[in-house]
């Protein structure tokens, strides 16, 4: 890979980003992901690289010891990653689950954990998924029963990601259960949960799922865990705001990979097209390249423009929740499209592992399932901003 990209103009601010993070990924290159990939391994090394330059805290206000940055600088460093063929879902939830602390946590919980989480206290799982409830988080059971000064916990979560490289985890929980409340989004709370203890007590079991994105994911089993109430987010049974509003800066970051990726496929593509003769010239030459990598390009750029205006809203305390579902989903789609662009560029060689080409394309499919499939944003955009009935 080299600097000399495709790229949109962007402001000085962002640039300084990208080509600072470029000189951390230029250390890891294509083989180190492929080993990665190959071994289903944590890029530990990659991932101590980027706490210690202080990239996984830049989100966190400098008065609590992290870069003080906005969701645009967070959105092109993740981007950067994945267009030199890295993952930043690796890291990405390091990023913003503390954001839930710091939008909804009291002044002692910020004070406690914000400068902690920016020395590298590890906070990058968030448990909303269960057996029974994935699209329709409402219908969650975990269960938080108050006694005294401690929730006891009791449930089982489904595709909580990354429980092993993490220290605390965001858990969502019913305090209420959904059969006595009027409005299905109350009696909902976040708890955070230190696994330093609850793993090794035995009070979470953790349970690892193959996937085939290379991810790690778990299902957990939850038996009598005991949460103290200090470490109670936001209001009791209020917590689906908390989490909801958390997902708007996750789309946002996801967002930025699936450009990020989509470009990396442009790029290898555009100069593999350039390289490889056929009929005596270059297959660059062919419209039948040129125009699925155009197209795809294209629609990356769209979605980049709409991805900075979410990030743009966030970062001036807007919800601007169609704009990050908006983003997710062209994004992911525009990446899909690079991806399958890329393999027939390559040809036979684009299934070969060690041309880069075939990890990313296997990696490019989930992003259209989760965190929030296609349909499920199509079904928000139609009712909110259509007005059509609602179907979720
Ligand atoms: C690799 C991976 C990592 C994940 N990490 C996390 C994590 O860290 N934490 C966490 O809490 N969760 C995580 N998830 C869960 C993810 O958010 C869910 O998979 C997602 O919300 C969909 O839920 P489901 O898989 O149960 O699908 P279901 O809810 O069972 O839905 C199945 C299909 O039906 C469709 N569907 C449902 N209702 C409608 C409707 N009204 N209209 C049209 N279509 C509909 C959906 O779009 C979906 O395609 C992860 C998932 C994966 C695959």
């Amino acid at each position: 890979m080299s600097r000399d990209w495709l790229s949109e103009r962007l402001s000085d601010d962002l640039e300084a980003v990208r080509d600072a993070v470029s000189d951390v990924c230029e250390k890891f290159d294509l083989q180190y992901w492929l080993r990665i990939d190959e071994t289903d391994a944590y890029p530990q090394e990659f991932v101590d690289e980027l706490q210690a330059g202080g990239w996984l805290s830049m989100l966190i206000p400098e008065e609590y010891g992290g870069g003080g940055a906005e969701l645009p600088e967070a959105a092109i460093m993740l981007e950067t990653i994945n267009r030199w063929g890295g993952v930043g879902g690796t890291i990405h939830a390091q990023l913003y689950t503390m954001g839930t602390i710091l939008r909804f946590g009291s002044d002692e919980q910020k004070k406690k954990w914000l400068p902690q989480i920016a020395e590298g206290l590890r906070l990058q799982s968030m448990g909303v998924t269960e057996p029974d409830a994935g699209t329709d988080t409402t219908r969650i059971r975990t269960f938080a029963e108050r006694r005294g000064d401690t929730y006891v916990v009791n449930g089982q979560k489904m595709w909580t990601s990354r429980v092993e490289q993490s220290d605390l985890l965001v858990l969502l929980c019913r305090t209420r259960k959904y059969e006595d409340v009027e409005k299905k989004t109350d009696g909902i709370s976040v708890l955070l949960v230190d696994l330093r203890e609850a793993v090794p007590s035995g009070q979470i079991k953790v349970e690892p799922i193959r996937v085939m994105s290379g991810h790690h994911t778990n299902q957990l089993t939850i038996t009598n865990l005991e949460v103290p109430v200090e470490n109670l987010i936001g209001e009791e049974g209020k917590g689906f705001r908390v989490i909801m509003s958390g997902l708007n800066a996750e789309r946002i970051l996801a967002a930025s990979q699936y450009i990020g990726s989509g470009l990396y496929f442009i790029d290898r593509s555009v100069q593999y097209a350039k390289e490889r003769e056929v009929f005596g010239r270059p297959i660059g030459m062919n419209q039948g390249i040129q125009f699925p990598l155009a197209t795809a390009y294209a629609n990356l750029r769209a979605a980049s423009a709409i991805r900075w205006q979410a990030a743009q809203l966030f970062a001036e305390g807007n919800e601007g929740g169609t704009e990050a579902n908006i983003a997710k989903l062209l994004s992911s789609k525009a990446q899909y499209e690079a991806a399958n662009a890329a393999m027939d560029t390559f040809g036979g060689y684009g299934l070969a592992v060690e041309y880069g080409i075939e990890s990313k394309f296997r990696q490019s499919r989930g992003p259209l399932i989760a965190p929030i499939s296609t349909n499920l944003i199509l079904a928000g955009i139609a009712h909110r901003e259509l007005g059509l009935p609602k179907s979720f």
